[in-house]
């Protein structure tokens, strides 16, 4: 039996199996074949034993692993699972009705977001809204060395392509008189102390669990050294946190909650010198924006015990984090250090590298945003590290752009060929095979023709083969001819359906990028040329492409996947 043939029972079968909780029946997948072809029916018999043995192997595979081959096969026989069944990964969390909840997330301005990003926000995005809650973004910018002006737009233009609209945009460098107040309620309180050691020597007594002399000064002293502070040269005195100098949990000795730093803030200019480190800005300011709940990736796990504390010693409501594993894809570089390092190296394009997994870059691949959100919300919330693949998105992408993408022929290093004996005739493709509505392209085919030199140089001595909804030719030695066989019969004995172009002038030079950054080239269909910047296509038997520029002469896509 014929391969397409053979496709086609599996596609069917797969669809059946997923629909049915697993179990594929023949009967139906015979009938979904005969329906889409009835000139089939001689080959009933045939058709039968064919669909009982892939129905009997398919079954065998788990529901999970029909609805991936299925996805992989025919994504658009995948039926959308209702929304209520669903699984809700917030479950655990145990939300009571009509419970508070706000939820903050907080991107430090010093580089492009990356998927692992986009996994934070959305998980805590999605938690505020499905309880009609109160989202946050914040950005934290209270270190003057690493926060940059230009991270600012890139971070909320990123987080707005993904779907999220923040109840509020916060700039913790707004809060420094709330930090400042804060810090002075804590040394009064006598849990912070102004230290004056080196910072090499705090290293060294933070490792060994030493505490310094400067922690026994008195609340007084230390309120007079903190004043002085903000007239001191850098590094000359830090406010350090009373912990527990021997605890295991090495955050909590003694931690470095203020230091100062020259250095022109991108929002605040000159304004401050005294800034707050990480764990005592987040702190406070999930206290002051009263977050309730906050999900985040594992490595921020050890800080965890040190900011609850901070809140507590400030008096502020603690609020409930939660760690899922962290987040990139296989193989794909997520570092900002190594990535800029590559960028001036030229080792790769920008942020946006089609092999990088930042948001600038999935986007211009033509990732789908409503695809990432789907891809990052399937991957759950547990602690468990997985491996997540290229594969795994792009199943999710797929499965939206299968609809949404109009067909084109682009042919890769056309290969001119004669087909000797073909009538002139007009051929009408689908723009969609399943939305007649959007209309047809329509050629003009003689005998000449361009197709792919990798179609090209498969073609056998007296194998007949089929250009896509146009005819069929035999290859004979060196000449290729014409051959009238009826496209049912052709399904039965043909090799291959190849896309095409008629030869003639209007066709467009196309490059493709694909994601190695190899450049293929070839000529598209004329009716590219009406197509916008950013439109996402389907090169018939090449894959799903995004237009990325209109230049003099040509069109430049990017690859999206196949
Ligand atoms: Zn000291």
């Amino acid at each position: 039996m014929e391969e397409s043939l053979k496709a086609s029972i599996r596609k069917f079968a797969l669809q059946n199996a997923v629909k049915y909780g697993g179990k594929a029946n023949a009967g139906a997948v015979i009938g979904k074949i005969l329906a889409e072809n009835p000139a089939l029916k001689e080959n009933a018999l045939e058709i039968s034993k064919e669909s009982g043995k892939i129905v009997s192997e398919i079954n065998k595979l788990s529901l999970e692993k029909q609805e991936k081959k299925l996805q992989e096969l025919a994504p658009h026989l995948l039926e959308k699972k209702e929304e209520a069944k669903e699984k809700d990964i917030f479950e655990f969390i145990g939300i009571r009705e009509g419970q508070r909840i706000i939820t903050a997330f907080p991107p430090e301005p010093s580089k492009y977001p990356h998927i692992g990003h986009a996994k934070a926000i959305i998980v805590n995005y999605e938690l505020a809204k499905r309880h009609d809650g109160t989202f946050y973004l914040r950005f934290e910018d209270t270190n003057p060395e690493l926060a940059e002006k230009e991270f600012y737009n890139i971070h909320i233009d990123n987080y707005k392509w993904l779907g999220i609209k923040a109840d509020k945009i916060d700039y913790a460098s707004d809060y420094m008189e709330e930090f400042y107040k804060h810090a002075e309620k804590i040394i009064k309180d006598n849990h912070a102390y102004i230290c004056s050691c080196s910072s090499e020597v705090i290293k060294e007594n933070r490792k060994d669990g030493k505490e310094c002399q400067c922690r026994f000064n008195n609340p007084d002293k230390n309120m007079e050294k903190w004043q002085e502070m903000f007239k001191s040269k850098a590094g000359k005195y830090v406010l350090r946190l009373k912990g527990h100098m021997q605890s295991p949990n090495t955050t909590l000795r003694d931690p470095v909650i203020f230091r100062i730093i020259d250095m022109p803030h991108p929002r605040k200019k000159k304004k401050y010198r005294v800034w707050p480190n990480y764990d005592f800005e987040n702190a406070i300011m999930d206290g002051l924006e009263g977050v309730t709940h906050r999900l985040r990736s594992k490595e921020f796990e050890l800080r965890n015990e040190l900011q609850r504390l901070i809140q507590t010693l400030a008096g502020l409501k603690e609020t409930k984090i939660y760690e899922f594993a962290r987040f990139n894809l296989e193989g794909v570089e997520s570092s900002g250090r190594i990535i800029r390092e590559k960028v001036k190296k030229k080792e790769l394009i920008g942020w946006d590298d089609p092999s990088l997994t930042t948001l600038v870059a999935l986007k211009r691949r033509g990732f789908l945003p409503e695809a990432i959100k789907n891809f990052v919300l399937s991957t759950g919330l547990t602690k468990t590290e997985s491996v997540l693949t290229w594969d795994d998105l792009m199943a999710h992408n797929r499965r939206l752009l299968d609809s949404k993408c109009n067909r084109y022929f682009f042919v890769e290093k056309p290969k001119e060929m004669n087909i000797d004996g073909t009538p002139e005739q007009n051929v009408e493709l689908k723009m969609h095979p399943e939305f007649k509505e959007r209309g047809t392209r329509k050629f003009k085919a003689k005998d000449k023709f361009y197709v792919a030199e990798r179609d090209f140089k498969e073609f056998k001595d007296g194998k007949l083969y089929r250009l896509m909804d146009c005819l069929n030719f035999k290859k004979a030695k060196s000449k290729f001819l014409f051959d009238s066989l009826k496209y049912e019969k052709y399904k039965e004995r043909g090799y291959g359906i190849i896309h095409w172009l008629p030869v003639q002038k209007d066709l467009v030079k196309v490059e493709v990028l694909m994601p190695d950054k190899e450049i293929k080239k070839g000529l598209a269909e004329p009716l590219v040329k009406n197509l916008k910047v950013n439109d996402a296509v389907q090169f018939a038997r090449f894959g799903f492409c995004r237009l990325d520029k209109k230049e003099k002469g040509k069109l430049v896509f990017w690859y999206t996947h196949d």
